[in-house]
C-alpha cells in the first residue's frame, strides 16, 4: 500500500507542518478550498494505518493495536478540528458546500473503522484477556473505552446488519448538517428592522446592539433585531410594544418550521426513524435506551425519575408566577391574558418591581472584558493558572488569545476567546478545541476555544453583557478548563471527552464562582464610572437568583421530556412532528404560557449533530452534581477552599475520561450526590405547591 501524496497536497497550508507559534494552523493562509483536498489525503492516510493495524499478522498486544490506534489520524483531527471550527464559527456558502460534502465522507469513514470485523476481534480478544495484560489503570480504561465503542457501533454484528448501520449513520450525518444549516437559514433571513419611533422600552445598551446589527444587515442609522438569541431575548425583555415582541417571538420559535425548504420535520421524523431503527439492530428496545446505556445515568428511567421530582414542582412554581404577571398585567389596566411573547417582558417588570432591579441598571456592571477576568482570576484562585493576552493570527479578528501558564511559569495551553455574535457564526455558545491534551506522543499541550454569541458594541462603545450572558461566559470557560487542565496520556480519554451526562458538570459548577460575592464585587464595575457595583445592588441582585425559576425549569425540563419521548418510540413511523410535540407537552400539563427552550424544528443540540439526542436531560442532571459540588466548598466556608479545589482538579477537571463518572464523582465527593442543592438553587425546594 502506498501512501497517497501529490504536488497539490504539498501546497496546501492545512496539510503542511504548523510551524506558527502555539503550532496553531496558517489560518491566514487557509481558504474554503483546501479542505476538500485535505479531507481526501487525511482521510486515505487515516485508512491506510488502520488497515495496517487490523491485517497485522502479529497477535494482537495492547501497543500494536489499542496505541497504534490511539497514534493513527492524527493528520485528519487536525483538518477536522480547524474545518469544524470553521463551520461553527465563521462559516458561508463555500464552508457551508465542503460540509455537505464531507459530512457523509466522514461519517463513511468512521463507520468503516468501527465496522472493521479483523480490528474488533483484535479487541475483542484483548478484552478478554485484559487481567493477564498487565495493564496500568488509565490503559485498562482505554481498552475498555475501545471494546464498548466498537460494540456499541456495531463491530460484533453480523455483515448485513452493518452494512444497514453504515446507512444509516451516513444518512444520518447528512440529515444532520441539512438541519443545522436550516436554523441558520431562518435565522439569517429574519430581520426585523425598526425606526426610532419603534424602540419603546429598550434601554440605551439594546438601542446601541439594535443599531450595530443594522449596521452589520445593510440598514446603516435603522434598527435591526435577529434571531441572535441575545438579541431577541434582549428585545422580548424590555420592548413595550407587544405587537413587535409577538413578531419577533413567533419567528423565533417558528425556526425550522416555516414551509418550504429550510423546513425540518420531515428531516426530523426520517432521522428519529433511523435512529430507533440502528438502536433494534445494536439489540435495544429504543434510541433512549441505547444512548443511556452507557451514560452515568445508565436507562432511560433514571433520566425520567429525576425530571419528573423536578417537573412537579417546577410547574407548581411557573403557575405561581404566571399569576403574579397577570396580576401586574390587570393593575397596569391591560385586559388580555398572559401570553408566551409576554413572559419575559412582564417579568423584567415585576423583577424591577420587587427588587428594585433592571437588567438596564445591572448591565453596565457586566463588562466583557471585566468578566473574562473574572473567569480568568477564578481558574487563578482554584487551579493557579495564569492567563497572558497574545497577539496571534487568527480566523477572524474579533477572536483573541491568551497564553495559559501555570504557578512555575509553565506553559499550559492556549486558550482563544470568539465571543461577538455575526451572521457567519451558529448561533448558541460552545467549547472546542483546535488540539487536545495527551502525553502518548510527547508533551502535547491543548489549544482550547470559547465561542460565544454575545451583542457586538457600536464602534468605540464597551461590551456589556447581561447577568446571564455572564453565565454563559464562565460556563464555557468551564468547559474550556476541562480542556485546558486535562492530564492524561492517551488521547481518547482526554478532557471533555466523558458521558454527555458528566461533560456539563465542570462548565455549570463554574456558574457558581461568577455569584461568589469577592468575584462581584472585584470584578463587576460600571463601564463609565468604573467603580464597583454597590453593596445593596449586588445583594439585590443575588436575591433574584431564584426568581422566575419556575419558567427556566419549565422550558427547559420540557424540553429534556420531549426529547426522551420522541426517542423512547420503539417504532416512529412517519412521525407527524408538530402533532407529536404537543402530545407529548399535553401529558405533562405544559403551562400554555410558557414555550419549550427548543422546539424540535429547531432543536439543534437533539439533530444537528445529535450529541444530545436522548440527552439533553444531562444538564440537568449534570446540575444537580454541580449544586452537590459546589456545596462541597460552601460546606468549608471557603469558595476556594485549596483541598476541595485540589480534590476538583484531580478527579473532575483534570481527570477527562480516566474514570466511570460515577466513581469519579465519589472520589471527589467521598458519596454520590443528592437532589437537594439543586431544589435549592433553583428555589425549588419550598415551592408553594
Ligand atoms: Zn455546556
Amino acid at each position: 500500500m502506498t501512501e497517497p501524496q501529490s504536488a497539490a497536497d504539498n501546497q496546501n497550508p492545512l496539510l503542511a507542518e504548523w510551524a506558527g507559534d502555539f503550532g496553531l494552523p496558517p489560518f491566514g493562509k487557509i481558504g474554503p478550498e483546501h479542505f476538500r483536498p485535505a479531507f481526501d489525503r487525511a482521510l486515505a492516510r487515516h485508512r491506510v494505518e488502520i488497515d495496517r493495524i487490523s491485517a497485522n499478522a502479529a497477535a494482537p498486544s495492547f501497543d500494536n493495536t489499542i496505541v497504534a490506534l490511539e497514534k493513527s489520524g492524527r493528520e485528519l483531527e487536525r483538518v477536522a478540528n480547524v474545518f469544524f471550527l470553521l463551520a461553527g464559527a465563521d462559516t458561508g456558502d463555500a464552508i457551508e458546500a465542503v460540509e455537505r460534502e464531507v459530512s457523509p465522507l466522514l461519517a463513511r469513514h468512521g463507520n468503516a473503522l468501527y465496522l472493521d470485523r479483523a480490528l474488533y476481534a483484535r479487541i475483542a480478544e484483548l478484552y478478554r484477556n485484559r487481567e493477564s495484560l498487565g495493564l496500568s489503570a488509565e490503559q485498562a480504561r482505554v481498552l475498555e473505552r475501545y471494546h464498548t465503542r466498537f460494540v456499541r457501533a456495531g463491530g460484533a454484528l453480523d455483515k448485513p446488519a452493518q452494512d444497514r448501520l453504515a446507512a444509516i449513520n451516513e444518512r444520518l450525518a447528512s440529515l444532520g448538517t441539512a438541519f443545522g444549516q436550516n436554523v441558520l437559514a431562518d435565522e439569517k433571513a429574519y430581520v426585523l428592522v425598526l425606526e426610532e419611533g419603534d424602540l419603546a422600552g429598550l434601554p440605551d445598551f439594546a438601542r446601541a446592539a439594535a443599531r450595530a446589527a443594522a449596521d452589520e444587515r445593510g440598514h446603516p442609522g435603522q434598527y435591526a433585531i435577529t434571531l441572535a438569541r441575545s438579541s431577541c431575548e434582549g428585545f422580548l425583555q424590555f420592548s413595550a410594544r407587544r405587537d413587535l415582541r409577538e413578531k419577533v417571538f413567533q419567528a423565533w420559535i417558528k425556526r425550522g418550521e416555516n414551509g418550504g425548504a429550510t423546513d425540518n420535520r420531515a428531516l426530523i421524523a426520517e432521522m428519529v426513524s433511523l435512529r430507533a431503527e440502528r438502536a433494534k439492530l445494536l439489540g435495544f428496545a429504543s434510541f433512549a435506551d441505547y444512548r443511556l446505556a452507557d451514560q452515568m445515568a445508565k436507562t432511560p428511567q433514571a433520566a425520567r425519575d429525576l425530571l419528573d421530582e423536578v417537573w412537579g414542582r417546577a410547574r407548581a412554581k411557573a403557575n405561581v408566577e404566571r399569576d403574579a404577571l397577570q396580576a401586574m398585567i390587570a393593575q397596569e389596566g391591560g385586559n388580555f391574558a398572559l401570553a408566551p411573547h409576554d413572559w419575559r417582558y412582564y417579568a423584567e417588570k415585576l423583577r424591577k418591581a420587587r427588587y428594585d432591579l433592571d437588567e438596564a441598571e445591572i448591565k453596565p456592571y457586566f463588562q466583557l472584558d471585566k468578566m473574562i477576568e473574572a473567569a480568568f482570576e477564578t481558574a487563578r484562585r482554584l487551579f493557579g493558572l495564569r492567563f497572558t493576552p497574545v497577539s496571534l493570527p487568527l480566523y477572524h479578528p474579533d477572536a483573541r488569545a491568551f497564553e495559559v501558564t501555570d504557578e512555575a511559569g509553565r506553559h499550559v495551553g492556549l486558550f482563544i476567546g470568539d465571543y461577538f455574535a455575526r451572521g457567519s457564526k451558529h448561533s448558541g455558545a460552545w467549547m472546542t478545541s483546535l488540539r487536545d491534551q495527551e502525553k502518548l506522543v510527547g508533551d502535547i499541550h491543548p489549544v482550547i476555544l470559547n465561542v460565544c454569541n454575545f451583542s457586538k458594541p457600536a464602534a468605540g462603545e464597551k461590551a456589556l453583557l447581561s447577568f446571564d450572558d455572564a453565565r454563559t461566559l464562565f460556563h464555557e470557560f468551564g468547559h474550556g478548563l476541562h480542556g485546558l487542565l486535562s492530564n492524561v496520556t492517551y488521547p481518547l480519554l482526554a478532557g471533555t471527552s466523558v458521558s454527555s451526562d458528566f461533560v456539563e458538570l465542570p462548565s455549570q459548577l463554574y456558574e457558581h464562582w461568577l455569584e461568589v460575592p469577592e468575584i462581584l464585587q472585584k470584578y463587576a464595575r460600571h463601564a463609565r464610572t468604573g467603580k464597583p457595583m454597590p453593596k445593596a445592588l449586588l445583594d439585590r441582585l443575588l436575591a433574584t437568583r431564584t426568581f422566575n425559576q419556575g419558567f427556566a425549569t419549565v422550558e427547559y425540563t420540557a424540553c429534556a421530556l420531549v426529547d426522551l419521548d420522541v426517542h423512547s418510540l420503539p417504532e416512529p413511523g412517519a412521525l407527524d412532528v408538530s402533532a407529536f410535540e404537543r402530545t407529548s407537552l399535553d401529558r405533562i400539563a405544559m403551562p400554555a404560557e410558557i414555550v419549550m427552550r427548543h422546539r424540535l424544528p429547531h432543536f439543534q443540540h437533539l439533530f444537528s449533530g445529535g450529541g444530545y439526542a436522548a440527552g439533553y436531560y444531562s444538564y440537568m442532571w449534570s446540575e444537580v452534581l454541580d449544586a452537590d459540588a459546589f456545596e462541597a466548598f460552601e460546606e468549608t466556608g471557603n469558595s476556594f477552599d485549596p483541598a476541595t479545589a485540589q480534590r476538583l482538579r484531580d478527579f473532575i477537571y483534570g481527570a477527562g475520561n480516566l474514570r466511570d463518572p460515577a466513581e469519579a464523582y465519589k472520589a471527589f465527593r467521598g458519596r454520590l450526590p443528592a437532589v437537594d442543592a439543586l431544589l435549592k438553587k433553583r428555589g425549588l425546594d419550598n415551592a408553594a405547591v
